[in-house]
């Protein structure tokens, strides 16, 4: 989509830490990170938010939480505890409308938005 910061990000015409991709998501570091790891997991296609997942591409979030295993792994996170979070809307958070989830951890959370 036109003028979506993480389509941009998705198609390369933006920079990113880029952590995981294939051909349907992306994994990339928060740029303004809320624990020691912070990741963004995100569709390539344009999803809004949770609320336009529908029963053909809501095996999406399986692969996405496969992927954010692997990454919490990875880091080195999983054995101690992290948390996979994704905001919808305004009052849910969400300021990149462009569904993402945000994988957290490398130390002891305690309310994150
Ligand atoms: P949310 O509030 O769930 O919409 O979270 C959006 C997240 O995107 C925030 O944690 C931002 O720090 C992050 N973010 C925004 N722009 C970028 C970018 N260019 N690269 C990496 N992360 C970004």
């Amino acid at each position: 989509m036109q003028d979506c910061i993480f389509c941009k990000i998705a198609k390369k015409e933006i920079p990113s830490q880029v952590v995981y991709e294939d051909e349907r998501i992306l994994a990339f570091r928060d740029i303004s990170p809320l624990a020691p790891v912070h990741v963004l997991i995100i569709p390539k296609e344009h999803l809004i938010n949770v609320l336009d997942l529908n029963e053909k591409n809501v095996d999406l979030i399986g692969h996405i939480h496969l992927v954010a295993n692997k990454l919490a792994r990875e880091a080195g996170i999983a054995e101690k505890g992290f948390r996979i979070v994704t905001n919808c809307n305004e009052e849910g958070g969400q300021i990149v409308f462009h569904m993402h989830y945000h994988l957290i951890g490398g130390e002891e959370l305690k309310n994150f938005a």
